[in-house]
């Protein structure tokens, strides 16, 4: 099947979550099923193939698809995590919520200057959580390759907020 069917049909909608109005989409079974994680993250990395040299996820479902496309390809994985968890100095960047306000936290000089560095993440919604991804990997002298999400909502400005950005989704609701 088809990566975008084989995520359609395991992927659970939650409305009113985490509040009202929001409709929240779940990709914790297809994390859960072998063969789905397998097609995702093969997915993922495909239009990719040769262009990075680093994987960057960002907490904590990035996480997941960051470090099992790494070790696919034999990269490093770098941490994009929420304010206050990293023990070293770090780059810091701010930006709005669909719901809410976040920070996201990169540590100085974990990443060699010109390093080629994809991000994963499993949903673009608004685009502000890569686009700060984005510039903090940019802030440490990366280069940002490209950005992969299992799920785009299409409702949302998520390709705007990212443009002039290589951006591919394996699935658009
Ligand atoms: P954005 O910053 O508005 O693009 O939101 C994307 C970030 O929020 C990602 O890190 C997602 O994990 C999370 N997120 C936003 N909407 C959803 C959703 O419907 N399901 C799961 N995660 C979501």
């Amino acid at each position: 099947l088809p990566v975008s069917v084989v995520i359609e049909r395991l992927c659970a909608t939650i409305e009113d979550y985490p509040s009202q109005g929001i409709v929240f989409k779940d990709l914790t079974p297809v994390f859960a099923d072998g063969a789905a994680l397998r097609q995702v993250v093969d997915s993922l990395l495909e239009p990719f193939a040769g262009k990075f040299d680093a994987v960057a996820g960002v907490e904590a479902r990035g996480f997941l698809l960051a470090a099992a496309a790494a070790y696919a390809t034999g990269t490093g994985v770098i941490t994009v995590r929420k304010a206050g968890k990293l023990p070293r100095a770090v780059y810091s960047e701010s930006y709005a919520l669909e719901y809410g306000e976040a920070t996201l936290e990169l540590h100085q000089g974990d990443v060699p200057v010109g390093t080629r560095v994809l991000i994963l993440d499993d949903v673009l919604a608004t685009g502000g959580t890569l686009s700060a991804a984005a510039a903090l990997l940019e802030r440490t002298g990366a280069v940002v390759a490209g950005i992969g999400v299992v799920l785009e909502i299409g409702a949302l400005p998520g390709r705007s907020a990212l443009a002039g950005r290589e951006v591919h989704s394996l699935l658009g609701v």
